[in-house]
């Protein structure tokens, strides 16, 4: 899947969707689920001695949405777009923008580099 922990992306679906872009903040099931700051807030009744919040109450938790309700976020078009991938001349991959075909940043590092760090 094109959606990394760190990017901005924009929902398409539900009541959160057309809203400004937001940050993935977790990544889950291989891809398939991704957890979005501020997107699917649910209040969680915990029990006292829960640990992340040892006196209970109300927990407000973000949940994961289906990773097709996303679209990556492309700073050029502002908006959510879809994802290809290429190589650079370098030898790193990266996406881009099937729209503008800006970069969205690489995914993994320059044929050097990727030898020199493992
Ligand atoms: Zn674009």
């Amino acid at each position: 899947m094109k959606i990394r922990r760190g990017d901005s992306v924009v929902i398409t679906t539900g009541e959160d969707a057309a809203q400004a872009p937001r940050r993935v903040t977790q990544v889950l099931d291989g891809g398939r689920k991704v957890v979005v700051e501020g997107a699917n807030r649910v209040l969680k009744h915990v029990r006292r001695g829960h640990p992340k919040s040892p006196q209970g109450g109300r927990l407000n938790l973000e949940m994961p949405i289906d990773s097709s309700n996303v679209m990556l976020y492309c700073g050029a078009c502002s908006r959510g777009v879809r994802v290809g991938y290429r190589y650079s001349d370098d030898g790193a991959k990266e996406r881009f923008c099937r729209s503008c075909s800006q970069s969205l940043g690489a995914v993994s590092p320059a044929k050097e580099s990727r030898a020199a760090k493992s």
